[in-house]
């Protein structure tokens, strides 16, 4: 294998397009971009840097993309928290639309749909559209959350917050977060 920087020796040292702090004599073997050992990767045609190969997560490398797709995930889940307060009966199905339907929805806006820090994002927003649910279902009930222990196992029925189904039910969409975006 060819070490590509080779080819650039006598270019003389640039700063790292990632690491403004340190100077290159590497280049990216496709765009040409300066980097560094730190964040170079080496591939079977040489030195790329992290978008080239492929290997920077999909947050990292489209932060704006990132944005808009959590900001339509949020609003599905938070169509599906409200719908699963109003008819906690559904709960199994607006666990499934809350899952379903989040991801589907943020992955329509990435183009790379893997990676832990959005497997970390859809969870929260997954898990936003549970606690709205309860939220909502308590405020319906006239149960106030924190004060949820003194009314007992009655209160806790009422408010889908059993660990059979109910919690099965809440890992459901969590669980759909974190393989769709492995
Ligand atoms: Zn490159
Ligand atoms: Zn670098």
């Amino acid at each position: 294998m060819t070490d590509v920087s080779q080819a650039f020796v006598g270019a003389g040292p640039v700063p790292c397009a990632d690491h403004p702090d340190v100077e290159t004599r590497l280049r990216c073997s496709r765009c040409g971009k300066p980097i560094c050992p730190r964040c170079g990767v080496r591939t079977p045609v040489g030195m790329r840097c992290p978008d080239c190969a492929g290997t920077r997560s999909s947050v990292a490398a489209n932060p704006t993309q990132t944005v808009v797709a959590a900001g339509a995930g949020l609003v599905v889940a938070a169509l599906a928290g409200i719908g699963w307060g109003f008819y906690p009966a559904w709960g199994f199905y607006w666990a499934l639309l809350l899952g379903f339907g989040t991801v589907e929805m943020m992955v329509r806006f990435l183009r790379k749909p893997r990676g832990s820090d959005l497997q970390a994002i859809a969870i929260v927003i997954v898990l936003f559209g549970i606690v709205l649910s309860r939220v909502i279902l308590a405020q319906r009930l006239g149960v106030e959350l924190a004060a949820l222990s003194e009314f007992g196992p009655a209160a806790q029925r009422a408010l889908n917050l059993r660990p059979v189904p109910d919690l099965l039910f809440a890992v459901l969409p969590v669980l759909i977060a974190w393989v769709r975006f492995r």
